[in-house]
């Protein structure tokens, strides 16, 4: 049960040789998800030589893996984000954040990306009573900056998820759910339409400057004038040029088989996409082939771990679901980048050089936008292009006794708590 449903399902289908030999351009990116896809396209749009390599393949890491929730903001409540990062940049964050879907179902539309995009809101469902004055919190925060967020009663829940086991949900009509590797891939193939370079299983060994930046990769060489690294969770580069470090949360995610179509029709009748209030949260939407997606905290890559996660989320779905026949067939899980503040970085790492990371589990529209953002910066080296302050460094100390701690904590809840 270790499989990844977005591979066997994929419509959009790419494919990019390895880098064999020695490069010259003025940007390269490393890593192929939203961020740097998105960066790639938008430097190569401004007129720069862009060459994008990936370790894997396009969409390998969370880009490939995520639930296919398409928000608004980011996780923290846009009060949270503005004592962060104070008024204004707090606003302009929210802001740029909060229009991130309309960037993503644009490039769809753009780009013709067969990503399966249903842009009808997303519901963030409370699973306890006590959970609606967070989310009233949420909602009021939203609706003061003029944005579409409804708080709606159970009964309103219970007929747009059909199932009445929640409390209530935050709407919002800014949201929706795609295909997610599908979207990746169609940013690959816009990017390479504007004219990126891309290579796949070319992973980024060595990384060095001296008047330009050197990428020694498994096969080949880059040379380039401005550098971007955007692997996010998945940074394997090796301890010598490691540029950041950040805790780790593990998320998977089961799909069912095929659903008939009377069950298909009565889950989630307008394909929202929904996650819970649970501190061990959960998440579910629908797919193109009538199955649905149940995802919750939890790494599903070792046996004792697929047993506790992928047990737990059978009973879970039988709870939420009880009158709909659903049997899991397979199950993955992906790797998310948690900061300190659960804000993102962009940080720079050496003269005209920089990292953007932690996305904090909601990087969909933020990497698309942050990415897109950053194209243009390396044209124009504005700051004021970019929602976030360059910062020339980040630590954390303990990342991996954080990563275990979340991870022991979704086994213990999911053992213990049936619901
Ligand atoms: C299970 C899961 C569910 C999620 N659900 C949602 C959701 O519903 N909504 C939402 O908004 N966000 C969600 N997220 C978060 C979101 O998926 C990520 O924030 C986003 O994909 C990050 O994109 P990225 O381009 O920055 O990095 P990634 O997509 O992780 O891409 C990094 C790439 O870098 C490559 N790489 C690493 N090292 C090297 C190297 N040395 N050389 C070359 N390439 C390298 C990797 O192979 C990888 O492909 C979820 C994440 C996970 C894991």
């Amino acid at each position: 049960m270790s499989r990844n449903h977005w591979q066997n399902a994929a419509v959009e289908q790419v494919a990019f040789p390895p880098l064999t030999d020695s490069i010259t351009v003025e940007l390269v990116v490393i890593g192929g998800g939203f961020t740097g896809l998105n960066a790639a396209r938008v430097a190569a749009q401004e007129g720069l030589r862009v060459c994008l390599i990936e370790a894997n393949t396009i969409g390998h890491g969370g880009s490939g893996r995520n639930v296919g929730l398409v928000n608004a903001g980011l996780w923290l409540p846009p009060n949270q984000i503005k004592q962060t990062l104070g008024d204004a940049r707090g606003e302009r964050l929210i802001n740029d954040l909060g229009t991130g879907p309309d960037r993503v179902f644009d490039l769809i539309k753009t780009y013709e990306i067969q990503c399966d995009a249903h842009r009808s809101g997303t519901l963030h469902l409370a699973h306890s009573s006590q959970a609606i004055s967070d989310l009233c919190a949420r909602e009021k925060q939203w609706q003061s900056r003029g944005a579409p967020v409804t708080l709606l009663d159970a009964q309103t829940t219970a007929h747009h998820v059909g199932s009445d086991m929640y409390h209530g949900a935050l709407f919002d009509a800014r949201a929706g759910v795609i295909q997610p590797l599908d979207y990746a891939r169609g940013l690959a193939r816009a990017a390479t339409d504007e004219g990126v370079h891309i290579y796949e299983k070319t992973a980024a060994v060595r990384i060095k400057r001296d008047d330009i930046w050197h990428v020694t990769t498994s096969g080949g060489h880059v040379r380039a004038s401005k550098l971007l690294i955007a692997t996010n969770a998945y940074n394997n580069l090796t301890s010598a040029t490691q540029v950041y470090e950040t805790s780790i949360v593990s998320y998977f995610q089961c799909v069912s088989q095929k659903l008939s179509q009377r069950d298909f029709d009565a889950i989630l009748p307008d394909h929202h996409g929904c996650w819970d209030t649970a501190l061990i949260m959960s998440s579910f939407r629908k797919t193109r082939d009538n199955r649905l997606v149940f995802g919750a905290m939890g790494e599903t890559n070792d046996t004792i771990g697929r047993h506790i996660h992928d047990g737990w989320a059978q009973r879970a779905i039988k709870r939420v679901f009880p009158n709909v026949k659903i049997e899991l067939s397979q199950s993955w899980s992906g790797r998310i980048a948690m900061t300190k503040n659960k804000i993102p970085e962009i940080m720079r790492i050496g003269k005209d050089g920089y990292a953007v990371f932690g996305y904090s589990g909601r990087g969909i529209a933020p990497g698309t936008v942050l990415g897109e953002q950053f194209g243009k910066y390396t044209t124009t080296e504005n700051d004021s292009d970019l929602c976030l302050k360059i910062t020339d460094k980040y630590s954390e100390i303990f990342t991996n006794l954080q990563s275990r701690y979340y991870e022991s904590g979704a086994r213990v809840v999911h053992i213990i708590n049936d619901r």
